[in-house]
Order: C-alpha cells, then structure tokens, then sequence
C-alpha cells in the first residue's frame, strides 16, 4: 500500500486529482516547484460552530477551502452531506480551479461544505447552520464579492443561497455589491434567468459537440449526431435532471434512469417529464409503469449503452465495476464521479470520458454572469432588447419593400424578437461550451496526449501559469 492509499486501499479523492495533474504535467515544461504551487491548496478553513436544534445543542463540521488566488475572487459550490470531509473539499475546490480556467472564467477555485443531512433537519435548522455558516465565513474574510464567491452545489440550492446573501448584507450593510457574494439565487433575489438548468444544459451541449464529431464518433464505432443515441443518467438531482431533459427533448434515448433507492429501465426509452411526475407524486422513481426496476442502483451503470452520464457524486466508477461498464462514451456530469484506476481501465478500452473540469463547468460559467449582472446592477439585455426590435422592424420593412412580399405574423414574431436575459446567458453559455470542447480536442491532437482528461488538465495548468506570470509571480 502507497503513501497515498488509505486503509482501504484506495485512493483519497485529493491524490486522484493529483495523479490527473502529474499526468498532464509531463506536457508543460515549467519548473517543479510551480506546479507544486499550482496543485496545492492555497488556504482551509475547517470550522466548528454549535447550534441549537430542539433542546439540544449540535456542534456542527463545516469547511471552506480556497485553491488557487492566481485570480480573485474565489468561487464554487457549497455542499451539504454527511461525506463532507477536508479532503473532499480540497478536492473539489481544486477541481474548480481547473474548470474556471478551462472555460475562462477568471477565478480562482474554492468549495465550502457542511456535514449535515439536510433531508433529516427542517427547514428552519437549515437555515439557522446556513446564517452561522456565513457569518463564521465573514468573520475570517472567507466571503465577498472580491473575496470568494460561493453556490449552489450538492444538497443545497437557491434558498440556502437567499439566506447567505440576506446574511451578508444584514452584516455588511450599505455594501452596494453585496448582492454579487453568491450565485445561485433565485431571480427575485439578483440571481441570472438560465442559472437553475446551467451545469445539466452544459453537459448536454457539450456531449452533443462530441457527437457532432465524425472521428471521434467512428473512433467507438457510433454514428453521428445525438438523435437515437442510448443514454443512462446516474442522479437526478439538479444536474441529472436537467440533463435527461435536455437530452431527451433532443431526440436521445434515455433507457435508464438511477436514483439512491434503485433504478428504471426501458430499452425503447423513458419520458422523462411522466418520470419525473412519477418521482414527485411517489417520492422515489421505482415502479414507474413503463419500466422495470433495477434493485441495485449501482448495476445500473452496467447496462449497455452509447453514453452513461454519472451526475451525483465521486467515486461511483472504481476499480471493482469499472470492467463491467460497457458504455461508449461517459460524460462526467458529476465531480470526480471515476476513480484513475478505473480511468485507466476504461482507457484502455477505447471509450471516450469527457471530464468534470470541462464538462460540468456550465454552473460556474452562467454564475459569472451572474456576478457580472449583480456588478453591473442591470439585468441582461435591458439596454438591447428594444433597441434591437426597433432596428429589426425597420430591416424588415425594407426587404418587404425590395421583395414587394409580406413576410407572415409568425415569421415576423421570431425575427423582430429582441434577445432576452435568458436568451443571452444560453447563447454565452453556448458558445463556452463549444469553444472549450474543441479547444481542448485541438491540444489533443496537437500534443498527441492520449485522453481527453490528461488534454483538459494541460489547457488548463497552462492559462493558470500564463496568469501566474502575467502576475510577475513566477518570474
Ligand atoms: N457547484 C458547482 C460546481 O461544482 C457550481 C459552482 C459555482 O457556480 O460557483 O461547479
């Protein structure tokens, strides 16, 4: 057993990341001791703070750890788990600062995380650990819009992001930023239209430039294009959910659909929107009447398929299932959802995995527009959106005049449209999407690294030097 194994013989989840990086290192010719700078996590804060739930007091774990100060703020999620541990948040805060830099978005990475089971505590004690959380936060500088910037992530969502933002701004008040602290929040409360779907809208686009790829989808012997292709989704929390939508409204086939309780199956394909019906009414996806129910959730992934989506946590591809996964393609909606044994393994077999670092970096790149919304304090498209419908009307009126043809009410509806908030953050996000796939596919093929994952990592370290210089850090 490894230095770096722990009893069970695995590794911890901050040493898989680590493997990921040494890997991509052998194609960056930089000095040792940087990319030691590079990798390590900048600053922990592990933090105690008790609680009074009932008659009883609890103390409660929580962390936030920031990567990476090559650009401020810090940013990334917050988590509410009973696996939250320091390892785990330095993981992920790194991994943030990697998918930051793949998809420029000019931050460091961070995460925060508080060990609790938010579905065993009311509403009101969740509430009552979040505001404790963030005052604990601001009293050690550890949140602000220039500072560090957290969000929504596992087990939590935009309520808890309401009560961060409502706590900061009772205690830093006159603050006329403070709305930009924290992403995720509901509109009503600054938060960006289009932020709620982004990571699952992400994926989808990602995975679909993927497929839209003739080589890369010869290479596993598949067709082009997304239609018909058989996809499997790992957790439908807010990531998987939105990713089943959106692959199915495109006209993919989703056969399998896991949850922690079990999983459905339909080879002719689920609809989605009756699933989730069924999940809301029922509180749990099993005995969905057009599908079978798999007991063992986990043996799920082993369904043959085109494309397995892992949306919920780490780990849940490793060395013991991963010969049995018989997909062409996985696409990392979750954080670190594969072990680097079982990459190698899955390697080996030809598949093709789109990382966690560029494929679930959508969250993060629509909470940049966000923080640039709650910065500029006007929502998108505000100043645009008539102006733009005006000089459309008069292009409009001109080429019915040229054509000497009236153009119908339906077609006019579409092209006069000006582009709303929503429409601009999808587009951005869009272009980002694609923009990073084939970025990183070129340093692929022009450094001729062998997968994607080691090709993402290297995209990434070099702009992370590239500021660490422009900083006249590393000289
Ligand atoms: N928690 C999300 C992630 O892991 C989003 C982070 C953010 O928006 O800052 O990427």
């Amino acid at each position: 057993m490894s230095k770096n194994q722990n009893k069970t013989g695995s590794y911890s989840f901050f040493n898989c990341i680590e493997k990921n990086f040494d890997k991509a290192a052998r194609f960056i010719s930089i000095e040792k001791g940087l990319l030691e700078q590079i990798k390590a996590c900048n600053s922990v804060y592990r933090m105690h703070f008790p609680v009074k739930i009932g008659k009883e007091i609890k103390v409660i774990e929580a962390y936030r750890v920031q990567h990476s100060h090559h650009k401020l703020p810090c940013k990334g999620g917050i988590r509410y788990s009973m696996k939250v541990n320091q390892d785990e948040i330095m993981t992920l805060a790194a991994l943030m600062t990697y998918k930051c830099a793949i998809v420029d978005v000019p931050f460091g990475g961070a995460k925060g995380g508080i060990k609790i089971d938010p579905q065993t505590i009311s509403s009101e004690n969740i509430e009552k650990i979040t505001r404790r959380y963030t005052s604990e936060l601001i009293k050690k500088n550890f949140i602000g819009p220039g500072i560090d910037v957290p969000a929504p992530d596992y087990g939590t969502g935009e309520r808890e992001m309401s009560w961060i933002f409502d706590t900061f701004l009772s205690l830093r008040s006159g603050d006329v930023d403070a709305l930009a602290c924290v992403t995720g929040k509901p509109v009503s409360q600054g938060g960006v239209r289009g932020r709620k779907e982004a990571t699952g809208l992400g994926v989808f686009y990602g995975i679909r430039e993927l497929c839209h790829v003739k080589e890369e989808m010869y290479s596993v012997g598949l067709d082009v294009g997304l239609v018909g292709k058989k996809i499997i989704i790992q957790g439908l929390g807010n990531v998987g959910y939105h990713a089943a939508s959106f692959f199915h409204e495109s006209g993919a086939i989703i056969i399998a659909l896991a949850e922690r309780e079990g999983a459905i199956y339909n080879e002719k394909g689920l609809n989605v929107s009756k699933v989730f019906l069924h999940l809301r009414n029922n509180g749990s996806i099993l005995n969905f009447p057009e599908a079978k129910n798999i007991e063992n959730t986990e043996k799920a992934l082993e369904l043959e398929c085109d494309i397995l989506i892992p949306a919920a946590l780490e780990n849940v591809i490793h060395k013991n299932n991963a010969n049995r996964i018989k997909a062409k393609i996985i696409g990392e909606a979750a954080n670190g959802p594969i072990t680097p044994e079982a990459d190698e393994i899955l390697d080996k077999k030809g598949m093709i995995i789109v990382p966690d670092i560029y494929l679930n970096a959508g969250g993060v790149t629509v909470s940049y527009f966000e923080w640039l919304k709650n910065l500029s304090h006007v929502r998108y498209g505000r100043m645009e959106k008539k102006f733009r419908e005006n000089v459309n009307a008069e292009f409009l009126k001109i080429i019915e005049t040229v054509c000497k043809k009236k153009i119908s009410i339906e077609e006019k509806k579409m092209i006069l449209r000006g582009p709303r908030e929503i429409d601009l953050v999808r587009s951005g996000l869009e272009d980002t999407m694609i923009n990073g796939f084939h970025k990183i596919r070129d340093l692929k093929k022009s450094l001729k690294i062998e997968n994607m994952r080691t090709a993402a990592f290297v995209l990434s370290i070099n702009k992370i030097i590239d500021s660490y210089e422009k900083l006249g850090i590393f000289p």
